[in-house]
């Protein structure tokens, strides 16, 4: 044991970022598994106004709210901050992040890494996609929705309905 990190004995918080435009069954079970292993974890609705989301981070909010209600150690909440600094305001212990692919795991050490800079408390934990969800993304739904194709295993059903609404299939 080193003194180097001080050992802390308390509920643990895992905070989810992501853009979640919308949530797909892929981010439902990277939820569902991460509540598993915190007490607390909140999904974090990043609002980055460098994208043009298809949906606000109201209508974000309220699909993420309706889905994830089954879990009562799960919280839904947005920021438009650093993630770190978003940590710091939460009592924030862990960032989860998902991994699909080689890709993504370029990407993502990049950012764990400029986090662990910009903030040596906060520790990023990476979860495996389940294989079953490995192609998929928000892009790729609205991808599929945009053209009126079958959506209804990517996305929970209150997901689908709002996909249709907005692109009127
Ligand atoms: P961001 O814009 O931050 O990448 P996303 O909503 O696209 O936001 O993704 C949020 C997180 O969820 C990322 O860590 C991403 O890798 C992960 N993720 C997205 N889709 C899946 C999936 N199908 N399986 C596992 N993780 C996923």
């Amino acid at each position: 044991m080193t003194d180097t990190y001080e050992y802390v004995c308390r509920p643990r918080t895992a905070v989810y970022p992501g853009s979640f435009d919308p949530v797909t069954l892929g981010h439902l079970d990277i939820i569902e598994r991460g509540a598993r292993q915190f007490d607390r974890l909140i999904v974090a609705v990043l609002n980055n106004s460098s994208k043009k989301p298809l949906f606000s981070i109201e209508e974000r909010l309220e699909l993420l709210r309706t889905v994830t209600k089954r879990w009562p150690n799960v919280e839904v909440d947005s920021f438009s901050d650093l993630t770190v600094n978003y940590m710091d305001a939460k009592n924030g212990d862990v960032i989860v992040r998902g991994i699909r692919s080689v890709t993504d795991f370029e990407y993502e050490l990049q950012l764990a890494s400029t986090n662990q800079k910009l903030n040596p408390r906060v520790e990023t934990i990476f979860m495996m996609t389940n294989p079953k969800y490995s192609y998929l993304s928000s892009s790729i739904v609205k991808e599929i929705a945009h053209y009126g194709g079958d959506i209804s295993e990517l996305v929970a059903p209150e997901v689908e309905t709002a996909l249709r609404n907005k692109y009127k299939h």
